[in-house]
């Protein structure tokens, strides 16, 4: 059995044997020569994957925290949240959790957000913040984030905040060119590393904003990011045995580079929802959750049969060797979620697509 490409969870996701491998460096001080050199070394390569001249600020923590983080420094009033699927919702009730007021813009799950109807609903000057999932790992839909960007500027003085966990690494995200505010991931999604990492850039806007708000916390405090980002260093302990495996992985990244990275994840995008259209030619009435068009790179939601359920899909797969997975929150039975990012092959999911055809077709 291949030692890599039978695990294709959307997130976490599959890790190389060398990047995992790097963990078992010896640890280093914080505070020495050593972490800043290899703060260093890592900046520039984390700096081509967001296409920013921002610094990459580094978090020990899960996406969540600069989900949190985003809406600490960069909202101080009303925010709208886009919500169309779960983590959507998630970067919803994370603002209310935070004590700002906050209302949901929700389109069905399933469906991309509308750049004409996010402009009406900014129509008025209400809000002064917009929280987007760019790829909704619940749903598998690619909202239209440059465009939503242009709407949220022409607004007025909104800013947007752009989760991308699953869209970065995986689907193009020009933050600098999109004119994006705030863009956050974690590691373990289309970056291909263990969990426990966050990272996000914030542009100069956000910082003045930030320096206004007296309740943004300390964890995730942009301003000290900011501060300790431009010394290579981090406010407080990094996840040192993590960084060892983003240096790793990096150079992996940078030896692919970005364009052919992201070739590779629509290459497996499209062969995915072309293996759906093969199967509905055969008569097995499966189709993708998201409209043409509006399809995410990394992550695919395919709506079941109606005599298949997740759990079963996923239960036999996992007999066969796979991991894939059921649907999420109230998509959990109806769907499954196969998760083709990271440093899967089209070749690799290829081998997992002819399981599941034995699978859906019993
Ligand atoms: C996985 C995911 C998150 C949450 O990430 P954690 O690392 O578990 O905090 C947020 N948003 C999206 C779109 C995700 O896919």
């Amino acid at each position: 059995m291949a030692d890599f490409g039978r695990f294709f969870l959307p997130g976490p996701t599959e890790v190389r044997a060398d990047v995992l491998a790097a963990q078992c460096r010896p640890m280093i001080g914080h505070r020495g020569k050593g972490m800043e050199e290899l703060l260093a070394r890592i900046q520039p390569g984390l700096q081509r994957l967001f296409c920013t001249s921002r610094p990459v600020y580094i978090a020990a923590s899960s996406a969540t925290g600069f989900m949190e983080g985003a809406l600490r420094n960069g909202a101080r009033r009303r925010v709208l949240s886009l919500v169309n699927g779960a983590f959507s919702d998630r970067f919803h009730k994370i603002a209310l959790a935070c004590g700002l007021e906050a209302d949901a813009l929700t389109v069905e799950w399933g469906a991309p957000h509308d750049p004409a109807q996010v402009a009406d609903a900014l129509a008025g000057g209400r809000y002064d913040a917009v929280t987007v999932v760019h790829s909704e790992t619940s749903t598998g839909v690619l909202n239209p984030i440059r465009e939503l960007a242009e709407t949220v500027h022409a607004s007025g003085d909104a800013v947007l905040l752009v989760d991308s966990v699953t869209g970065l690494g995986g689907a193009p995200c020009d933050t600098d060119a999109w004119g994006l505010d705030v863009v956050l991931t974690g590691s373990q999604k289309a970056m291909a590393l263990p969990p426990g990492l966050a990272f996000a850039v914030a542009q100069p806007n956000i910082l003045e904003r930030a320096a206004t708000i007296p309740g943004r916390g300390v964890y995730f405090d942009f301003l000290e990011f900011e501060k300790y980002a431009l010394q290579h260093q981090t406010p407080n302990t990094p996840a040192v045995s993590l960084l060892h495996a983003l240096e790793a992985q990096i150079a992996r990244m940078d030896a692919e580079t970005l364009p052919v990275r992201l070739a590779r994840h629509e290459a497996m995008a499209r062969r995915t929802w072309g293996w759906v259209e093969e199967m509905q030619a055969r008569g097995t009435p499966m189709c993708i959750l998201a409209p043409e068009g509006y399809r995410s790179w990394t992550v695919t939601t395919i709506a079941l049969p109606t005599h298949l359920t997740g759990s079963a899909v996923n239960a036999a797969m996992k007999s066969l060797g796979f991991t894939i997975s059921a649907g999420y929150g109230k998509l959990k039975d109806t769907t499954i979620r196969i998760g083709h990012m990271g440093d899967h092959t089209v070749e690799e999911l290829d081998v997992l697509l002819d399981a599941l055809t034995t699978v859906v077709t019993r």
